[in-house]
């Protein structure tokens, strides 16, 4: 925690603007901490069937929804972000404050929700019935049960060998990339899961949204005067992903350095690409 909140700092320093999110993210991650030590959640089983799949055409270990989740520790951790979400912005304290009353004339069961098991559809039913945002909604919830979904994360590593060049979806469950790294001073190309946040190692010229491998239709720019993160564009389904180039950054968390540049998800929407997998502060 010591580095994380040092390079949070570094971040405000060089640039205010963000001041308001890294603390909202930061009072998340502590959250998030705090669980980890009264965590709770039961073996994975995984099917040999699976596993051989896996090995032979590259599907994934397990569906989002059969990742085993510590309910009772979701459901408080919801709460909790619920409230560093009320000081965090207008918008969000609005939506935190909808969802409150939602769950006071129960409107929605935090238990059941996390208890049926998280899936894309679920949460965005609920979020359409009570009008809520479902950016918002999908983010509070996926931060709530991120404890539970690391740990499991964690006892699957035994299954997988990260440095196989994998396919553009994760192989722990199956979601797609939400950031992608380069590393070492080689720059091997990492894939970040949005989901669990597996790292496994891909072909540096390949896009994991539609799989193109195209060097005429690839390209990146890089932020102005930031060497460490630059866009990588894809012509073919207009599409983008964000990469972290560690060969020019000190180790730190992925997830705040994505953060601390929204400004480039802004100009690449405005080049027409799109980020496929949603947040509530991207366009
Ligand atoms: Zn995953
Ligand atoms: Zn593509």
């Amino acid at each position: 925690m010591g580095k994380f909140k040092e390079r949070i700092q570094q971040i405000k320093k060089k640039r205010p603007g963000y001041g308001e999110i890294l603390d909202f993210y930061q009072k998340i991650r502590e959250a998030q901490d705090d669980m980890k030590a009264s965590l709770r959640i039961d073996p994975i089983k995984l099917k040999q069937e699976l596993k051989k799949l896996l090995a032979k055409e590259g599907f994934s270990l397990i569906q989002k929804e059969d990742f085993p989740l510590d309910v009772e520790s979701s459901v408080n951790l919801f709460q909790s972000i619920c409230q560093i979400g009320k000081s965090a912005n207008p918008h969000l304290a609005e939506q935190a404050g909808k969802i409150e009353e939602a769950i006071g004339n129960r409107k929605i069961d935090l238990k059941k929700l996390f208890e049926k098991g998280i899936e894309g559809k679920t949460i965005e039913q609920v979020a359409d019935e009570l009008g809520l945002d479902k950016k918002v909604f999908l983010f509070l919830v996926q931060a709530s049960i991120k404890p539970s979904v690391e740990a499991a994360r964690e006892q699957l590593h035994g299954e997988l060998n990260s440095e196989t060049l994998l396919k553009g979806y994760c192989p722990v469950c199956g979601s797609f990339p939400f950031l992608s790294l380069l590393k070492e001073e080689v720059g091997k190309r990492y894939l970040m899961c949005s989901y669990c946040g597996y790292q496994w190692r891909i072909d540096r010229l390949f896009c994991p949204f539609c799989t193109n491998t195209g060097q005429e239709s690839l390209h990146y720019f890089y932020g102005e005067g930031e060497k460490a993160y630059r866009i990588d564009l894809c012509d073919k389904c207009h599409q983008y992903i964000k990469t972290i180039d560690y060969r020019n950054l000190a180790e730190s968390d992925p997830v705040l350095e994505d953060l601390a540049t929204l400004h480039l998800d802004i100009l690449a929407s405005q080049k027409g690409y799109k980020r496929p997998v949603p947040s509530p502060w991207t366009p």
